[in-house]
């Protein structure tokens, strides 16, 4: 296996109801750290830190950097409220990806998320990284029966920017404990192509990825803060599977392989 997958699972800076992580809000020791110090000793060579916003958690940067001094690909999600300024040269050194939320345009945005000024921050990010720095941003956009009406909005703005270089569509996903609002945001694969092949995209450089619902449920795998590996089934519940930290670590891992799309495994290099 090549991509290690980091998802936060013990809180987030947002609470968005269409949210498929079901957060456990316990006390843990975040090991991330660690994590990275065994990916190192596994040779993965991609590490993606997942979202909500891993600039919101204690132990990311040096994480990140210590992935990164070992010769690892970063990938880092983030909703942007927790970067900060001295952020931009960080990411400038040790991201090689980074992915930023956006689902609408303007207090759409802030409305969609339920937090105030988040367009704003977004915005400003991604203004100051094209201002400084070259490393490509990838915009990730849930796509919803509520902001279907934003979608081609943000593909105007995505348009303004050069380092923009892939935007990743998702159809909602009603995993989880996100199935308690499937009323309010599931939108159907009819509308999601519907909507997606009308995008006017005239940006040649912009990689545009479609994820709908049926191709994203089976086989994703993921480490958790605490270095719990976990996969989801079909249903769109979690399973616990085992630890980074047991011994056995890499039979357990290759054992499993056939299960895991490798779609997630290969994805950015
Ligand atoms: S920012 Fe992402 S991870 Fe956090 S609550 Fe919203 S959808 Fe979930």
């Amino acid at each position: 296996m090549k991509r290690l997958i980091i998802t936060y699972n013990q809180n987030c800076n947002l609470k968005c109801k269409f949210c498929y992580i079901d957060f456990h809000y316990q006390k843990i020791e975040d090991k991330t750290n660690e994590i990275v110090a065994k990916a190192i000793e596994y040779g993965f060579d991609i590490i993606t830190f997942g979202g909500g916003d891993s600039f919101s958690k204690k132990t990311f940067r040096t994480a990140c950097k210590l992935a990164k001094e070992n010769n690892i690909i970063t990938h880092v999600d983030t909703n942007a409220k927790a970067i900060n300024d001295s952020d931009i040269d960080y990411i400038n050194q040790y991201v090689d990806l980074l992915g930023i939320s956006l689902d609408a345009i303007g207090e759409d945005y802030d409305k969609f998320r339920e937090s105030k000024n988040l367009f704003q921050k977004v915005d400003l990010i991604i203004k100051k990284l094209e201002e400084k720095i070259n490393i490509p941003i990838k915009i990730n956009t849930i796509v919803t029966k509520l902001n279907s009406h934003n979608i081609s909005e943000i593909g105007d703005y995505i348009m303004k920017f050069k380092n923009i270089k892939r935007w990743s569509l998702y159809q909602f996903f009603p995993l989880s404990v996100a199935r308690k609002e499937k009323d309010k945001y599931e939108i159907s694969e009819y509308d999601f192509d519907l909507l997606t092949q009308h995008l006017n995209i005239n940006k040649p450089n912009l990689n545009v990825e479609l994820f709908k619902f049926k191709d994203r449920v089976d086989g994703y795998l993921f480490c958790d803060e605490q270095g719990f590996i976990y996969t989801n089934s079909i249903n769109g519940n979690y399973e616990k599977l085992y630890s980074i930290f047991d011994k056995d670590f890499k039979n357990k891992t290759d054992n499993i392989k056939g299960k895991i799309n490798p779609k997630t495994i290969h994805r950015y290099k």
